[in-house]
């Protein structure tokens, strides 16, 4: 008699989710993989700022992919896909609850998936993404909303609006600001609020100045140590009113929010959550209860309590759980720890499509090598490896 099956169900299929679905099934070819996703497309969304403001810049090819087509590879019988959102756990029972179809709202078609092992790559949203105090943005994906509707009515309105007022200057608000600066269109006043001395906290000082003075060239007006106290909107004519820490208001055709992550938490057991909402994890990228790891549940990627919600960070993560799960599948003792310290800190910031500023550890990047990894095509030659989970 055949023996059962090893059952992992990963919740999210972004860039942690399939990273780690892909190891896993290389890994372990005696695991079956349930992969969770309101949406069926991988959308690689670190080339946002690029398409939503020149949208001729990139095809969608480049920027939304079919998920189940890059797991033909496998046998049918080791990887599922299961378009839906998981709404909650239940750990008597080692199943979820999915809403399944193309509906958030109704719990009528809700199913059961069984886990031996769970992992969790929910991820995190933004304000601008659920358009809260903000233009929306699909800067992350929306649960069963159309993302290709959603990115085009955001690229229309980015389009005709001619005075913006960007949130935050951080990496997000500065390429923003630099990708409108060059928007075809009509001339953009734009103005980028930062609530820091200088742009980009945390970038080495070469590096911030550098990011000012390509945006000053680029006209855009920056404001230093400001915060956005206050952002309405008239119901009727759509016109922005920002209301700034210095008493001044703005009044812009497009608000524009960067700052932000919100865990996406709604399903998870509140005591795996700290206090901020991300899910806490030892070395091994186990989730931690009541000060315990627990042996049949991970998570990676941004829902983690790890600081740094980073791209650059997800396939060491990922790498990570799908090893452990392997070896506990295997019943062998070899563990793979992860450490966020261990991981080289970078920015890469392309300010437009030509230049930009960053550093890589303390090596402070030109404005060339920036257009050359990122600038050209915002990392989208990167995608095709992160939805394969080929990226180490
Ligand atoms: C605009 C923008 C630009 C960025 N640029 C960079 C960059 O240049 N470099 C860099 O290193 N990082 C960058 N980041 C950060 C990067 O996007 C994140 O670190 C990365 O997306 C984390 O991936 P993830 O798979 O953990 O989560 P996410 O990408 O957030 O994906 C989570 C997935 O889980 C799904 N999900 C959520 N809840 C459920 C549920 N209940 N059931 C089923 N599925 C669910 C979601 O729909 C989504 O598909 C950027 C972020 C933004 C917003």
């Amino acid at each position: 008699m055949a023996s059962k099956r090893v059952s992992v169900v990963v919740i999210g299929a972004s860039h942690a989710g399939l990273g780690v679905s892909h190891k896993l099934l290389r890994q372990a070819p005696e695991a079956s993989v349930t992969l969770i996703d309101p949406s069926d497309e991988y959308y690689f969304n670190i080339a946002t700022p690029r398409f939503l403001v020149k949208p001729g810049s990139l095809p969608s090819s480049k920027y939304l992919y079919d998920i189940r087509e890059t797991f033909n590879d496998y046998p049918s019988r080791s990887f599922t896909f299961v378009r839906g959102l998981v709404r909650s756990i239940d750990y008597s029972k080692k199943s979820v609850s999915v809403t399944t179809g193309e509906s958030s709202s109704t719990e009528s078609n809700a199913i059961s998936v069984a886990f031996d092992y769970l992992v969790i790559a929910s991820g995190s949203t933004t304000p601008a993404t659920l358009g809260q105090g903000s233009l929306k943005l699909p800067f992350k994906a929306t649960a069963f909303e159309d993302t290709r509707k959603a990115i085009s009515e955001a690229q229309a309105k980015l389009l005709k609006a001619t005075r913006i007022v960007i949130g935050g200057g951080g990496p997000l608000g500065v390429e923003l600001a630099g990708e409108l600066a060059e928007a075809p269109g009509s001339v953009k006043n734009i103005t980028l609020v930062s609530k820091t001395g200088s742009l980009l906290e945390g970038a080495t000082e070469t590096v911030q100045r550098t990011a000012e003075s390509i945006l000053r060239r680029k006209n855009v007006e920056i404001l230093k140590d400001v915060t956005v106290d206050q952002v309405t909107q008239d119901p009727k004519t759509e016109i922005w009113t920002v209301t700034l820490s210095t008493g001044q208001t703005i009044t812009a055709d497009e608000y524009i929010s960067t700052t932000g992550v919100i865990p996406n938490n709604e399903f998870i057991p509140k005591s795996f959550l700290n206090q901020d909402g991300w899910v806490n994890v030892d070395e091994q990228l186990r989730v931690v209860e009541y000060g315990n790891s627990r042996s049949d549940t991970y998570a990676l990627g941004d829902i983690t309590c790890h600081p740094y919600r980073l791209l650059s960070r997800v396939a060491v993560q990922a790498t990570t759980v799908a090893s452990n799960i392997a070896a506990s599948v295997r019943k062998n003792t070899r563990i793979a720890k992860y450490s966020a310290k261990a991981q080289k800190m970078m920015m890469v910031v392309p300010v437009g499509q030509s230049t930009g500023t960053g550093h890589l550890g303390g090596w402070t990047l030109w404005g060339c090598l920036v257009w050359f990894f990122k600038g050209k095509d915002f990392l989208t030659y990167e995608a095709p490896k992160f939805l394969r989970g080929k990226v180490q």
